[in-house]
């Protein structure tokens, strides 16, 4: 198959130019004659792209200079108990809101490391909707509260950043990072796994608020203490090179785009024309999330009999539409819609949806 559009939810599709500017440079990169794989983390031509990918992302981001860009490793997962060893002391608590997945794991791993309160949860709604700011049951002595602004399973997602007065404000973006313009002042600590809307996995990209590097003050081996990393440019120990050389060109393809306003209005044309094709559909498909808490990077849908699925799946895979099989907790389908699926992905997938409909009906 020459040329498939991939709907996975991650590791997800990746921008075909980037793609293409990696694979002409693998050989010879920046006149090496070797590939970025192969040089030192510590040699000249390796900072100089490490540097940039930070310039890049701070200009697209438009990230103040008091807040550290980190290049970190371990997944989103190794960061949900890595935050609390990190931002709580001994004996403190911090607020979650649990509103799908996501959101319940980061809180039981975080709860070894701090007094776990979740302040919001939607379970008893099937996270089909959001707990609303003014349902969350915050504590001002929090050291933090913790949320997931898009919960990739479920399909729901924040469209307003919560005000939580004085205390930090921590976000798991794995899912919308750079989706959108980011108001990183809104938050203290923004982290995200590389592999939906950066680059490959392996690589974790965190935005802290410099002052709270310091709040790390119980014991704990250095490569765990953010402080550290920061000091060292994410560089104390080897760092995820390849994931790091990837997500620098992804910036600059950002960049080229016209930056992250330009991608927000793509994101939000894409998601509009996909939600539209499934409540236009006589309820042959459907999408049982309160339409004000929709994701406009995961949409889940199901049809109508689900004993029409694996036909579904079987039909569109030969069409070229990759990875629509819903999460496992889910059942259903689910199309994946980050920065780098193109309009043209979403249109064809709706093309497919009526063809489809129309056949089986
Ligand atoms: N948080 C969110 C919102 C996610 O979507 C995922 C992965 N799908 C994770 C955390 C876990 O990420 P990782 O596999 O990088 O640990």
């Amino acid at each position: 198959m020459s040329q498939v559009w991939n709907f996975s939810a991650g590791p997800a599709a990746l921008p075909r130019e980037v793609l293409e500017r990696a694979q002409r440079e693998l050989l010879d990169w920046d006149g090496s004659g070797m590939s970025v794989m192969e040089q030192s983390h510590r040699g000249k031509r390796f900072i100089a792209m490490a540097a940039r990918a930070e310039a890049d992302l701070r200009e697209l981001a438009a990230i103040p200079d008091d807040y550290a860009v980190l290049f970190l490793q371990g997944g989103a997962t190794q960061h949900f108990a890595q935050i609390p060893m990190n931002l709580a002391g001994e004996g403190d608590s911090a607020d979650y809101i649990v509103n799908g997945h996501w959101g319940a794991k980061a809180a039981s791993e975080a709860a070894p490391y701090v007094r776990v309160s979740v302040a919001a949860d939607s379970k008893a709604d099937d996270y089909r909707r959001l707990p609303a700011r003014a349902e969350w049951k915050l504590d001002p002595r929090a050291a933090y509260v913790h949320y997931t602004p898009n919960e990739t399973i479920h399909g729901v997602q924040y469209h307003e950043i919560p005000d939580v007065g004085g205390v930090p404000l921590v976000a798991d973006m794995s899912s919308d990072i750079l989706s959108m313009p980011l108001d990183v002042r809104r938050f203290g600590l923004i982290y995200a796994g590389a592999q939906k809307n950066i680059g490959p996995s392996g690589l974790v990209l965190m935005i802290v608020r410099r002052d709270l590097l310091a709040r790390a003050t119980r014991p704990m081996a250095k490569i765990f203490r953010y402080a550290e990393q920061a000091a060292n440019d994410s560089m104390l120990n080897t760092p995820n090179t390849w994931g790091w050389y990837l997500a620098g060109l992804t910036f600059q393809w950002l960049k080229a785009q016209g930056g992250l306003a330009a991608m927000a209005e793509r994101n939000r044309i894409k998601a509009e024309r996909l939600y539209a094709a499934i409540d236009g559909s006589g309820g042959y498909y459907r999408n049982a999330i309160d339409p004000a808490a929709r994701s406009r990077m995961n949409v889940p849908f199901t049809l109508h009999d689900s004993a029409l699925d694996a036909r579904f799946l079987a039909e569109s895979e030969a069409a070229g539409l990759i990875a629509l099989k819903g999460h496992k907790a889910l059942g259903g389908m689910r199309a994946s819609l980050y920065n780098a699926v193109p309009p043209e992905a979403v249109g064809a997938l709706t093309a497919f949806m009526r063809d489809f409909a129309a056949r089986h009906g």
